[in-house]
């Protein structure tokens, strides 16, 4: 599940979106101050800040550029006024993703965000991603475990980089199958079988032991890793 945050000084628009992203099946936080919002991101991982701009304690503008500043690459998405397209224009130029402008159709605010959400992330020359053994070079295409190489097909390569991008966290098959594969709303009983079977394939190559993706019965898949539960602390 996605988790998004939301720094909005307005109360009730806070109030309109937090309940309109809990209904798209996001996990949110919401914050009305922006000295808090900064805080918050730089002390968790967020897969998305939705930023309003004018805040009374600390500019929308401040936070972003302090979050691009040190490196945060966290996608955000500006809320601003209407008529403000200077305001729109230095948001993108310091580093946001997208806009929207008030008052927006909650639809387009869950549009804009399914984009972005969608959006591979920044290209470097070199990626490296591991837990338990594993290692995923996600540039070169190339995973080991405990220093053998593994030979993974496409769909299973996606499946185990979304997993070792999101450590500690379960995700359903649904929410799997849209963000993994962006095969729509993941409910098909065909996409179901699919990830089944690329989630079968790929346990038996790098987790014949089911010891790093666990089923978790009711809810569905989680990668468990103390590396990166001890890196997150
Ligand atoms: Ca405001």
């Amino acid at each position: 599940m996605a988790k998004i945050l939301v720094i909005e000084d307005n109360e009730d628009l806070a109030q309109v979106v937090r309940t309109f992203l809990i209904f798209e099946h996001y996990e949110v936080e919401s914050v009305f101050d922006g000295r808090e919002g900064l805080q918050r991101v730089k002390t968790y991982e967020y897969d998305l800040v939705v930023l309003d701009l004018g805040l009374p304690d600390m500019s929308g503008l401040e936070i972003l550029k302090a979050l691009r500043s040190k490196g945060s690459k966290t996608p955000v998405l500006i809320l601003t006024g209407q008529d403000a397209i200077e305001e729109k224009e230095r948001g993108l130029d310091a580093g946001a993703d997208d806009y929207v402008t008030k008052p927006f159709h909650m639809k387009e605010l869950g549009a804009r965000i399914r984009a972005i959400l969608r959006r591979p992330a920044p290209l470097k020359d070199s990626e490296i991603l591991s837990a338990s053994g594993i290692t995923m070079d996600v540039t070169k295409f190339k995973v080991t475990k405990d220093g053998q190489s593994i030979q993974l097909l496409p769909r299973e390569f996606q499946l185990l980089e979304f997993f070792m991008r999101h450590p500690n966290q379960s995700f359903s098959s649904e929410v799997l199958i849209s963000r993994v594969w962006q095969g729509g709303t993941g409910e098909t009983e065909s996409a179901q079988a699919a990830l089944r079977t690329t989630m079968r394939r790929l346990r038996k190559k790098i987790d014949p032991d089911g010891a790093l993706i666990k089923t978790v019965h009711g809810v569905g898949y989680i990668l468990e890793s103390a590396e990166s539960a001890t890196a997150e602390s």
